[in-house]
């Protein structure tokens, strides 16, 4: 097998090519190459012929293949769904804000933590992605869109504390300024409260931001749509996203998704807000998506509105989400669940 060089880091690569005899200086012309998107070594045309030879057998370049693409109609939200070297599928979607253009990537095949609204977790998960995979979904979407990058979500499928040391690695290879530069104030990550790892992360002290995807102020409801509260309690969670703030002095964003007589209710944010009191918190409502195979169903608009009133009017600040690409199933695990779904009715066609 050979090795995922795009998952090094420069001082890694650094060190390997020293190995080949190489000067220090190589290593950060390889790392640029592969940064811009490079698709083989025969492309780096600054290295000599017998390096770039030594280097394609020890080495591999990965390198993601496009089977969807969908472009919104409706604002240009653009729809990825990218084929692994293995085979596996994952999406990305690019968005288009005016403070700059987002990419939400997705950190694992498939998630684990099965959410009882998340299309992501259906088939339970099947692997976790290397950084290069994550580092290939920003850089490729770029390529391919011809747009410009300059906010990074890790919102899209799978749980990325759940590859925290992987993720980690990815952010240093993202963030560095001889690939792609974008800065940690730019990243947002998103969890569904792995509180150790949270508090890992704080040690780490990186500026990136951390939403909690919280959506329930108490357990016995969260726990029914989030089997991980039945591991770190509402309490846990919430005082590790405090000791977060205390060591990082980054505010933490809270997702809440509106479910229709779930986690709705006048007194569901009354209980919210005296949970977050003290805290530096934002909320961010979003409307729940519809999952095809879930009976969950989204507030309505009133009631969103609602809940957020109760919320300002006791201090928190607190955002409703716009939905982006609606069209084009945009949320969260829906294009890859189709597609796994048309592969299997394909599949049943042939055998019956
Ligand atoms: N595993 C991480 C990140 C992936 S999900 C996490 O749980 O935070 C990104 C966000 O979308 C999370 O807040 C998740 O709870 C939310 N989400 C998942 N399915 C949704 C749906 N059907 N409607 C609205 N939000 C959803």
């Amino acid at each position: 097998m050979k090795q995922d060089i795009k998952s090094l880091t420069l001082d890694e690569l650094g060190s390997e090519l020293k190995a080949f005899g190489e000067p220090a200086f190589r290593a950060k012309q390889v790392f640029t190459w592969l940064h811009r998107g490079a698709r083989s070594f025969d492309e780096m045309t600054n290295l000599s012929k017998p390096l770039r030879q030594s280097l394609a057998e020890r080495f591999e370049i990965t390198v993601p293949e496009v089977v969807r693409k969908q472009i919104s109609a409706q604002d240009g939200t653009i729809k990825y769904l990218w084929r692994l070297r293995d085979g596996n599928c994952v999406e990305t979607v690019l968005m288009r804000y005016h403070h700059g253009n987002t990419v939400c990537i997705s950190s694992e095949v498939g998630c684990a933590m099965s959410c009882a609204f998340c299309a992501s977790t259906i088939g339970g998960l099947v692997r976790r992605l290397t950084a290069s995979e994550m580092l290939d979904e920003v850089l490729f979407t770029q390529l391919d869109s011809g747009l410009e990058i300059s906010n990074i979500v890790l919102m899209g499928i799978g749980e990325p504390l759940d590859n925290y040391d992987t993720v980690l690695r990815f952010l240093t290879l993202v963030n560095s300024p001889e690939g792609m530069n974008i800065g940690m104030r730019h990243i947002s990550l998103s969890t569904c409260g792995i509180v150790p790892r949270i508090l890992e992360l704080a040690q780490s002290k990186l500026q990136l931001t951390l939403s909690v995807s919280l959506h329930a102020p108490d357990d016995e409801t969260r726990s029914r749509i989030m089997p991980v509260n039945r591991r770190w309690h509402v309490d846990e969670l919430l005082d590790a996203c405090k000791r977060y703030f205390e060591l990082t002095g980054r505010r933490i964003s809270f997702e809440y998704a509106m479910i229709r007589d779930v986690n709705d209710s006048p007194e569901t944010a009354q209980l919210l807000l005296q949970k977050l009191k003290g805290m530096q918190a934002h909320v961010n409502l979003i409307p729940l998506n519809n999952v095809e195979e879930s009976p969950l169903k989204p507030s309505s608009r009133q009631t969103v509105l609602r809940f957020q009133q109760i919320l300002e009017s006791g201090g928190v600040t607190c955002t409703v989400r716009r939905t982006l690409g609606s069209d084009i199933d945009a949320s969260c695990g829906q294009l890859r669940r189709k597609y796994q779904k048309a592969e299997e009715d394909t599949k049943h066609t042939a055998v019956s």
